[in-house]
């Protein structure tokens, strides 16, 4: 088998969650454990929301935990011409539309489909038109397929399978230029030939969206496992309520950095995974 690459790709925009070093933890362990390599991909093309401060809250509590890393850190930012390249291919073999719906179009049919019980996804309105240059003020969609099953072998999950008539054709650039987060995530895990995608489940509805892209663009679909969320007492997901969630704040309180591993690698049953089920 190739070398082990894995990732953790977090979005810069607040400080760094518990939760996402335990992301971050089981990366590292895994590339650790395999003679892997673990990369740093900072994911701020949401310009409203990413800050620079927040990049190195990242670093900085990367740091105190002792998670180093060997490639990166990657700034998608400096990426774009990476992704406008892969969406232009897209579009050229057939496989993304210029979507000129406007958002509050794209709302009043959202409301109305599902005022009539149908399925809230785009409906496929600029699915077939065509235009002889690109239409002003447009979004690239992805024309993902309408039939059949997209089936994830889960590394911590197991088999799951989604319907293919539940995903939607989703925009994989925004008439801005800038990419979304589907679209992105696919090109750098496969440019930077990411093995195995670990993340939290809370990507897991994203990863069917995902997997048509990497087959569109003819690049090899890597592997995937998402790992529980860490949950509070009450059963609901970690949040302020439950007390701090920043990995800093502890740092404050007098944990100790290895007082945290321990804690984070002990508390959920996902042995399996890392005793080498690759
Ligand atoms: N930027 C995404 C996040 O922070 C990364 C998700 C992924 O690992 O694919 O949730």
């Amino acid at each position: 088998m190739s070398q082990v690459r894995v990732r953790f790709a977090p979005s810069p925009t607040g400080f760094l969650h518990i939760g996402g070093v335990r992301t971050a933890l089981f990366n590292w362990l895994f590339a650790r454990q395999q003679q892997g390599v673990f990369i740093l991909r900072i994911e701020d093309t949401d310009q409203s929301r990413s800050t620079d401060e927040s990049i190195q809250a990242i670093i900085e509590g990367m740091k105190w935990v002792g998670l180093d890393w060997d490639e990166g850190p990657f700034r998608q930012t400096e990426r774009m011409d990476l992704y406008r390249s892969h969406a232009m291919k897209l579009l050229e073999t057939g496989h993304a539309y210029w979507c000129v719906c406007k958002a509050d179009e794209l709302e009043a049919r959202r409301k109305e489909a599902e005022a009539k019980g149908l399925s809230p996804r785009y409906d496929g309105r600029c699915r077939n038109m065509k235009f002889a240059s690109p239409p002003g003020d447009a979004a690239l969609r992805f024309k993902a397929p309408q039939e059949g099953q997209t089936v994830i072998e889960d590394l911590i999950k197991g088999k799951v399978v989604f319907d293919n008539t539940v995903v939607d054709d989703v925009i994989i650039l925004r008439s801005n230029g800038y990419p979304t987060y589907n679209f992105s995530v696919v090109v750098d895990d496969a440019l930077m030939g990411i093995t195995h995608v670990v993340r939290g489940d809370d990507h897991l509805t994203n990863t069917p969206r995902q997997i048509p892209i990497f087959e569109a663009l003819g690049f090899a679909v890597p592997r995937f496992g998402h790992l529980p969320m860490i949950l509070g007492a009450d059963k609901t997901r970690l949040s302020k309520r439950h007390g701090a969630t920043s990995i800093m704040a502890y740092k404050d309180m007098g944990y100790l950095p290895d007082a945290m591993v321990n804690y984070l690698v002990r508390r959920t049953g996902i042995k399996s995974f890392l005793h080498g089920r690759n």
